[in-house]
């Protein structure tokens, strides 16, 4: 259960002022001692994650959160860092303890989770130690569901549970990353180069991940590098149903894929499980009206070395610039960082996202959509420069 990659599981984090509870209510909710847990506000600095299993939802992260009324240089460094994890929130539990009074802070949460659509449930901790009939009433007079809890005791815990098993939003990921374009006994091939970009020993996630639906499909799934594609595809007696290949090997694989065979890429596969397909195909305009100087953002939801044939840093700048005949002037962006000011880029070039929920993905969307700043993926971006984007899309096409 714990290798389920976090980027799949529903995030639910919990919010809450300072000496909330909220590190005691995760250790009531996990029935661990997971979250250190300290009379002291403010003990929680940097957001935790914890994996768990909530039946009937299946695997889940739970966020515990710094207190969200911070002060002073550190609290607002805390509060920018809660701000992030809305980002990545599918549902939010806010905590009010029963001695204490809702305030802005409270509202303020309310607030940016109405904008971005994520359902709330309500917890009044600590309620051992007050009646807390005023924070009842003001999420009564909010209409959120709440739960009253003690968590040394676990009282509640069962009631919470329940809230959160049924506000979860059932559709918080698509059921699957390429299984409903597959049938039991079709024959898949999965093209996956072995390059100094490659980790060691390993393939990566999003291969993997693709790797695993295909299975759950019932399809029969062959593994190979660029180079073995050509004996891959001569040993069927019929062609296989799908080809997916990395995008990086675009340029070769649809050479070597005959043309009425269906070829996409993993990235592609991936804009449409954890993004939206659409938005990034509609970025791609933006590739022909670049011109040199143009500051591009290329942001990528994980932290790794980057080899001399890093796709990020070496090859994307690369294609970009060919094609704009020109420098391009070029930022990255790692992991849960994504600038708030975007207003100077021309271009988003977003990977395939698999480190992060879906959420995190959307919500980038989101902010590229109200500032009008362009976005594509990488496989996207790929296919276009490389003039094969109309065929490896059109496997997605229904
Ligand atoms: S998070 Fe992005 S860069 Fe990292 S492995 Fe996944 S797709 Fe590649």
């Amino acid at each position: 259960m714990l290798d389920t990659p976090r980027s799949v599981r529903l995030h639910i984090a919990i919010f809450g002022k300072r000496n909330a509870g909220k590190s005691s209510l995760i250790n009531a909710i996990t029935n661990q001692e997971l979250a250190v847990v300290s009379p002291i506000a403010g003990t929680t600095t940097d957001p935790v994650f914890k994996s768990m299993e909530i039946t009937p939802i299946g695997p889940v992260t739970l966020i515990d959160t710094a207190g969200i009324d911070d002060e002073g240089e550190l609290g607002e460094l805390r509060v920018k860092k809660t701000k992030q994890v809305l980002a990545k929130t599918d549902l939010l539990v806010l905590t009010i303890a029963a001695d204490d009074m809702p305030n802005a802070w409270d509202t303020m949460i309310l607030e940016e989770a109405e904008k971005r659509c994520i359902p709330v449930i309500g917890v009044v901790s600590k309620v051992d130690i007050a009646e807390g009939q005023e924070v009842e009433n003001w999420f009564e007079s909010r209409k959120l569901p709440f739960a009253r809890v003690n968590s040394n005791t676990r009282e509640g815990i069962d009631k919470l549970k329940d809230l959160i098993t049924s506000n979860s939003p059932k559709d918080f990921l698509p059921e699957t990353i390429v299984g409903d374009l597959l049938k039991q006994n079709d024959i898949v091939i999965l093209v996956t180069p072995v390059d100094a970009g490659a980790p060691k020993s390993r393939l990566i996630l999003p291969q993997v991940q693709v790797l695993r639906d295909a299975l759950d499909a019932r399809a029969c799934v062959m593994v190979v590098t660029e180079h073995e594609l050509k004996t891959a595809l001569n040993a069927l007696k019929q062609p296989p149903r799908l080809v997916i290949t990395d995008s990086q090997a675009f340029d070769f694989v649809s050479k070597v894929v005959p043309s009425d065979v269906p070829l996409t890429s993993f990235s592609i596969l991936f804009a449409r499980y954890k993004g939206d397909l659409r938005e990034f195909l509609n970025g791609i305009k933006a590739i022909d009206t670049l011109a040199a100087g143009d500051k591009v953002l290329i942001a990528e939801a994980c932290t790794h070395f980057p080899s001399h044939e890093d796709i990020g840093r070496v090859k994307i700048p690369k294609w970009l610039e060919t094609k704009v005949g020109g420098k391009l002037d070029f930022s990255w962006v790692v992991g849960s960082d994504f600038p708030e000011n975007l207003a100077d880029f021309k271009l988003v070039v977003h990977c395939g996202a698999c480190m992060i929920n879906r959420a995190e993905v959307l919500a980038r969307l989101d902010k590229c959509k109200a500032l009008d700043i362009p976005v594509v993926n990488y496989g996207i971006m790929i296919g276009y420069v490389t003039g094969v984007l109309n065929r490896v899309v059109k496997p997605l096409e229904k």
